[in-house]
Parts: structure tokens; sequence; C-alpha cells
């Protein structure tokens, strides 16, 4: 069962009402009977919708995974798959995070604008968040997150919902069941079966369900969002977006075209369900279930490529995320009168692309990482304050091109091994 038109038709048309109603009612969000509306309605829809697809999401990663290794079938095949996975991942972050450096330097969407610094939202900040949980996370050392790769526990790994965690435990049981799998072929056969119910239900959840719960989840976001904010700091919003957009028709729209040797609207109209989800969720690893069986229904991407690149990708590639963090790191350094110099834009890249492996893709995360590429290049993190009231919505967008991503590399690398497959197919 393909993801159909009339269903991406039906999300699209929920995301531009939830626009269109939320904007209408944000000037009037402190009047009594627009926040029941919010509460009741916009907030209660929208948080089943979320609910109903994080339910799916540790099933879904951990069944598909294990699949995906059996299918797969060679640990070699796996290896370099696992290894391009990472070098596709790793280059466009950091193709994505250049793109975002030299938007704002040409932009410039802080200058003249040093008066935000002393915000209370800076003081805020500094006292809510760098003081306390938040800034625990920060100082979570490079070794420790290779470390927490491996799950001590897998059952904490599956509670917590710690993706990285999942993915390895399932490559290990993948592993296992091809090397005993002559003695264990009602187990396989179990996971297949268990593969079928869960993504039917993802599926029925979609039908049903994505179009309202978009609505639900947008509206409250842009009831709440606070265009007031939006104008003063008008100039970062449109370096994020035209970053985003950027990226996402040349590299993208380049790795599809040239690598993949597809046309990009395809690819767009196949995947435009999945990035409408992400929209209004603002999470990766909510949106995965739906973004994964798409890339496989619309996209034709093989289960083994897909179950494995894109959960991996959903963790470790925020293409998205790293540009609006370089944009926020030039952004606050204009503000603050620093001239950054080449070294601290590679120190910018680096840190970015490093800080993005093993963070979990919910909403807002891309700012906690922020603090820490902010503080490699000795920049106050509390600056963060400043842009942290309209971060919900460039969240929404740059979620969707977090996710795009993923779906784009799990495409080239699909076509690479089609044709890999055609071309010993015709030598033979
Ligand atoms: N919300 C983003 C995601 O889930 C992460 C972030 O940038 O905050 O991909």
């Amino acid at each position: 069962m393909k993801v159909s038109n009339r269903l991406t038709l039906y999300i699209v048309i929920g995301l531009v009402a939830g626009i269109i109603i939320g904007s209408i009612l944000s000037p009037m969000s402190g009047e009594g009977w627009v926040q029941w509306i919010d509460q009741y309605i916009f907030n209660v829809v929208g948080q089943l919708f979320l609910s109903m697809i994080f339910m799916m999401v540790v099933p879904v990663v951990f069944i598909s995974i294990v699949l995906g290794v059996v299918g797969v079938g060679d640990p070699k095949t796996l290896g370099s798959l696992g290894i391009k996975t990472l070098a596709f991942y790793l280059a466009t972050t950091a193709i994505a995070i250049s793109i975002a450096i030299i938007i704002a330097l040409v932009l410039q969407p802080g200058e003249g604008q040093s008066e935000l610094l002393a915000s209370s939202e800076v003081e805020e900040y500094r006292e809510t968040e760098l003081e306390g949980e938040t800034g625990e996370a920060i100082n979570q050392t490079f070794d420790q997150t290779i470390i927490n790769i491996i799950p001590t526990n897998v059952i904490e790994a599956m509670g917590t919902a710690n993706m990285l965690q999942i993915i390895a435990f399932a490559i290990f049981i993948g592993i296992a069941l091809i090397a005993v799998k002559d003695k264990v072929p009602g187990l396989i056969r179990l996971f297949e079966e268990a593969n079928e119910v869960v993504m039917w239900i993802v599926l029925a959840i979609m039908k049903y369900f994505a179009a309202i719960g978009a609505f639900g989840l947008v509206a409250t976001a842009f009831v709440q969002a606070g265009f007031g904010a939006i104008q003063q700091l008008g100039m970062y919003f449109v370096c994020v977006l035209l970053a985003l957009f950027i990226h996402f028709l040349f590299v993208y729209g380049g790795a599809i075209r040239f690598l993949a040797k597809r046309s990009f609207i395809w690819f767009i109209k196949g995947f435009a369900p999945a990035m409408g989800v992400a929209f209004s969720t603002s999470s990766s690893s909510a949106v995965l279930p739906i973004s994964m069986e798409t890339a496989q229904k619309n996209l034709g991407v093989r289960k083994g490529i897909s179950s494995f690149v894109q959960p991996l990708g959903a963790t470790i590639n925020m293409d998205g995320t790293a540009i609006m963090q370089g944009v926020a790191t030039v952004f606050i350094a204009q503000l603050s009168g620093v001239d950054l110099t080449i070294m601290q834009m590679i120190t910018v890249v680096i840190i970015a692309v490093v800080a993005s492996i093993g963070t979990a893709g919910v909403p807002g995360v891309g700012l906690v990482m922020l603090a820490m590429v902010l503080t490699a290049v000795g920049l106050d993190p509390a600056a963060i304050g400043i842009i942290i009231g309209i971060d919900r919505l460039l969240d929404m967008t740059r979620t969707a091109v977090n996710i795009t991503g993923d779906a784009a590399i799990s495409v080239v690398l699909n076509e690479q091994m089609t044709r890999k497959e055609e071309k010993a197919e015709t030598q033979a």
C-alpha cells in the first residue's frame, strides 16, 4: 500500500489550516477563550497524534533494523554501507553549516543589534538552563558519547528510546540471527510478522490521524509563536530559512539528480507526507516510523537500506540543526562585536558535526547543542536566551530538512546498490 497523494494533500491542508488559524489567534493568545481552544482542542489533538507515532518508534526501529541486518545478510556489505552512510552524513552536515556561516557573514543579521545581549532572556537562560540539567548535558564529553553507544541495559535503552543504543543492540541481534539462521527460522519469521503488524499500525495512524494531528500541533505552535519577537529577530530568521532552502535545493537536489540519477520533483512528491509530519512535530525521532514507511513505499528504498540509514540519520544527521547553529553562532558573535577568525569558524563546523552525534531528534535539542558550539569559540552560551522565543518555528522547518537529508541519502545509497547489482548481473 502506497502513502497516497490524497493523504499528502490532507496533511498539507492540515498544516496550512493550522498556520492560518494559529496566526489569526496568536495576537489574542492572552484571552481566556483562545487559551481554552489552544489547550483543550489544538494541543489535545496534536499530542494524541504525537504520542501515537512516538509509541511506534521503538518497535519500528528495533524490528526493522534486525530485519535490515538479516536482509543485507553479509556483515561486509553492512560494514561498507555503514561507512558510506557515515561519510555522506558527515559531509552533508559540514556543507550545511558552511552554507549557514557564509550566509550569516554576508547578510549580517546581528549588525547594530547589540542591545539584545542585555535583554532579560539572557540572564534567565543562564539561571534556568545553563546551571541546571541542560548544563550537565552540554558537559558530556565526546568519549562518553561514544561509550554510551553500547547499552548496559537493553530495557532501559528501549524505555528511554535511546536511539543509538537500540540501533547497536538490534545490529547485534541481526548479526546473531544470520549466524544461527538455520536453527532459528521461526524467530526470523516472527520478526517478519511483527514487522507487518507494526507497519500496519503506522499506516493506519497516518491515514486516520496525520492530517488532524498536524493541524493541532501547528495551530498550537503558531498561537504561541510570539510574532513580535520575529520582527526584532527578522534578519536572523530569514538567514536560517534561506540557508535551509539553499541546502535543500542544491545539496539534496544535487544528490538526487546527480548521484541517484532521479528527478528531485519525484523525490519531493514522494517524501512530502513525512516532511509535513516532521514540520508539525519538530521531532526527527517521532516521525521516524512515517519517514521510513514513506521512503520504502513511495521512493522504493529497499528495507535493508531504509531501516539502517534512516534511524541512524534521525539521531546523528541533522543538517537543518547545524544550519541554525551556524547562523546563530555568527549572529551572536556579531551582537557581541566579535569577529570570528577562520580557525574559529572551522571549530564551529567540527564541534557542530561532532555534537550532533548521539543527540536525540526531539524538539529544541538543537539549542542545547548550540551552547556547546558557542562555548567552544568563547562566546557566552546564555545569549541563546535571545533566540529561544522564536526557535519553535525554526525547529519545525529544520526538522523537515533533517529528515529529508536522511531520506535523500537512503535514495542515493539504494540507487547505487541497485546499479551495482545490475552491472554484476549483466557481467555474469
Ligand atoms: N528538532 C530537531 C529534530 O528532531 C532537533 C533540533 O534541531 O532541535 O531533528
